[in-house]
């Protein structure tokens, strides 16, 4: 049996890792790389593996960084089924339009400007296509994919749907586990619950985006969201610009905003969701409400909508989106991408820097290359729209947002394992010095074999 690793591989995104039995080969995810500045689009224009020999993909979330490929490997070959959660499946969808959306404007806007030719990943009609290769299954509930291999999800308490995926594989009469953390949520998310322990695993590929902080305690940033509010909107009469994934991230800030009008300590003001996506995803987390954790679920015998308050409109159209770019009264405007590195949050942006009066608060991770890591790191001068903007905007950053887990909560992720009997424990998803961190205290802890894999890089695992 092997591993190789094609995505997430110090770094962040483009989660793709293969394994390969003796009759078997199978992903787990199929993400999209993005943030990495001009190799971006290299990483992402092959796979280095070849997608018509991939038998099946096991998808541990809707994230686009586990997903954004897949109408790519189904365009280029692959055949077979791609496993995921209903809730993943759905959301999959959704995301998965939206990035061949983005890709198509993209691909127009350069044509345009330089006139070279530039081909986006995959159409919408590939995405249709991708979308027929579904099979959903439960979490907890194992079934075999292949001859060799038995698979179970496990809730990861990362977003709705999202699993962590042990594999039994059979191989000359032994048994080895796999398993593949996904994504891993935090213990005290405001309305997930949290990841479940996984089961004893000789193989462990594990994310560790955070294996080296602590996060902020829950209700402190809930604070410091309405400090931000307060500041902007009330004392300095400006608008605040939150630029916030559409899936996940939004949803955590309706919620915490929510939260605080409950309390009666919500301004009156204007909130605006300027994201078509941003609307679909929440409609469809409303859709599995049973799925939220059990204080969500006592908040919402009081309050059935935990996602809408007073003051809270949704902007669909793009002439709608461009009348609020020139709105001029004190509000709050949640965009995407988180990152600001695309989408309608960049209008926003744009028209906001100049002001000293506003402010754009970033509530998540951002890559060094993308233009809220430059954001973030101080920039006095951005480059937007082949345009160069100065930036007199505040510039500020909330950390306690995180849908990833801490370096407690994925080292409590591990809990049930036996260091003994581990053999291989992969880090992914992560920055090569986290990971180094991570990996230093998982050696504390009695792991041995820590492995950091870089790009492509391929290990042979035990002796099956
Ligand atoms: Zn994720």
């Amino acid at each position: 049996m092997q591993i190789s690793f094609h995505g997430a591989a110090r770094t962040v995104t483009g989660s793709k890792h293969l394994i390969t039995t003796n009759t078997t080969r199978f992903l787990f995810d199929c993400g999209l790389f993005q943030g990495l500045g001009k190799s971006t689009k290299e990483l992402n224009s092959r796979f280095g593996f070849d997608p018509r020999t991939i038998d099946f993909v096991l998808l541990s979330h809707a994230h686009i960084d586990h997903t954004g490929l897949l109408p790519k490997l189904v365009k280029e070959g692959f055949s077979g089924p791609i496993y995921a959660t209903r809730p993943t499946i759905e959301l999959s969808e959704i995301l998965l339009m939206d990035s061949a959306e983005i890709q198509r404007i993209e691909a127009t806007s350069n044509g345009k400007s330089n006139g070279a030719e530039s081909q986006p990943l995959y159409t919408a009609e590939d995405v249709i296509e991708c979308m027929k290769r579904f099979k959903p299954v439960d979490y907890n509930e194992s079934f075999q994919p292949s001859s060799d291999i038995e698979a179970t999800y496990f809730n990861a308490g990362h977003l709705i749907g999202s699993a962590a995926i042990q594999c039994r594989v059979q191989l000359n009469g032994s048994t080895k586990t796999v398993l593949y953390s996904g994504d891993i949520g935090r213990a005290r998310h405001p309305f997930l619950p949290p990841a479940e322990r996984f089961p004893p695993a000789e193989i462990l590929i594990m994310e560790s985006t955070y294996g080296d902080k602590h996060h902020e305690i829950t209700s402190s940033h809930i604070d410091e969201l309405l400090k931000w509010i307060k500041k902007t909107c009330l004392q300095k009469k400006g608008k605040l610009i939150i630029p916030a994934f559409s899936v996940g991230r939004t949803q955590e800030i309706l919620f915490a905003l929510n939260q605080l009008e409950l309390e009666k300590r919500l301004p009156e003001l204007q909130f605006f969701v300027d994201s078509p996506l941003s609307l679909k995803a929440t409609e469809n987390i409303k859709q599995h409400l049973n799925e939220l954790n059990s204080k969500s679920q006592d908040l919402m015998k009081i309050d059935s909508d935990p996602f809408q308050f007073a003051g809270l409109k949704y902007v669909e159209t793009t002439e709608d989106s461009k009348t609020l770019v020139n709105y001029s009264e004190p509000c709050v405007i949640i965009s995407a991408s988180g990152t600001a590195d695309a989408g309608r949050v960049q209008h926003h942006i744009g028209s906001c820097l100049q002001g000293n009066n506003n402010t754009i608060l970033f509530v998540g991770y951002c890559g060094l290359e993308s233009l809220g890591g430059q954001l973030l790191d101080g920039a006095k001068q951005i480059e937007l729209f082949r345009d160069s903007h100065e930036v007199c905007a505040e510039i500020a950053k909330i950390s306690g947002f995180s849908a990833h887990g801490d370096t407690d909560d994925l080292a409590n992720c591990l809990k049930e394992q036996e260091v003994e009997i581990v053999e291989k424990l992969f880090l992914v998803h992560g920055e090569y010095k986290v990971q180094q961190a991570f990996a230093t205290r998982l050696e504390r802890k009695g792991f041995r074999d820590i492995i950091i894999p870089s790009q492509h890089e391929r290990y042979g695992l035990a002796s099956v």
